[in-house]
């Protein structure tokens, strides 16, 4: 008994399971696409259903009910990430203006599955977005830059890069908690016995950091004939470039031995 539009529809879906939103997002312009997307993300928390972005381009982007797209025995292991999907058309587009800001609009405002009676409905939706969370940051701690993060999210996701960003900054902000990041930095190197030896002039200003690893002291100790040592020109922040001492062991093979920040390079 197949009641449901449209070619794409695998599961029957009752007529009287249509639902259609009764509101819409009371914002319509936006200065960025990072605050369109998190206004109609709250939206639809508001009305018990999620979105994703089914697709997107520099100009457009197409917002879908997480029940959109048909289903899929997926790349992911063979299970739909969001429960059964219904080939919901629910769609809201962002279009960006020749000004730079950017439009949204309730293109069509039916669902073609069962509304959830409660926020417990939305567990999936949760979970998806705490999984994310915490691949995002994985992904963070690892070096990976934000622009390379968006592009290996999944499908599912509808993180900007500036959601990327302030993800980032909130879990530093965390670790940090009230230190400075010399502080954080000095501490971690107490905690974890990693020998450091700070310098500083008159005034208490840090003029130099030197630190080294224990396998590298170990090699050092070992391989002391060469040292190599150079300071690096990827400076960080606080424009301290970095000394690296590199040593050669009997292999020819070079080794990483210890490490010096410092003020300036003479
Ligand atoms: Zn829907």
């Amino acid at each position: 008994m197949p009641t449901a539009t449209g070619a794409h529809t695998i599961f029957d879906v009752p007529a009287s399971n249509q639902w259609t939103v009764t509101t819409e997002p009371n914002q319509k312009q936006f200065p960025d696409l990072s605050s369109l997307v998190s206004t109609a993300k709250t939206w639809a928390t508001e009305n018990m259903f999620s979105l994703f972005k089914l697709c997107s381009d520099k100009d457009k982007v197409v917002l879908a009910c997480s029940h959109g797209n048909e289903y899929r025995p997926s790349n992911h292991g063979g299970k739909a990430r969001d429960g059964i999907k219904t080939d919901c058309k629910f769609r809201l587009n962002a279009q960006k203006q020749s000004n730079g800001s950017w439009n949204l609009n309730l293109t069509n405002p039916t669902h073609n599955h069962a509304r959830p009676s409660s926020l417990s409905g939305m567990a999936n939706a949760r979970r998806d977005s705490n999984q994310q969370h915490e691949e995002i940051l994985r992904l963070s701690a690892a070096n990976v830059r934000p622009n390379q993060i968006m592009q290996l999210l999944d499908e599912n996701n509808l993180a900007t890069k500036k959601d990327i960003y302030n993800m980032v900054a909130r879990e530093r902000r965390r670790k940090l908690q009230d230190k400075s990041p010399l502080q954080y930095l000095l501490n971690h190197f107490r905690e974890t016995n990693i020998f450091h030896q700070s310098y500083t002039n008159d005034a208490g200003q840090l003029t130099g950091l030197f630190f080294a690893f224990e396998e590298g002291i170990a090699l050092g100790k070992r391989f002391n004939t060469i040292f190599l040592v150079d300071a690096t020109y990827k400076t960080n922040r606080f424009k301290l470039p970095l000394v690296h001492f590199v040593g050669v062991n009997c292999f020819k093979k070079t080794f990483s031995a210890c490490f010096m920040f410092i003020s300036k390079e003479d």
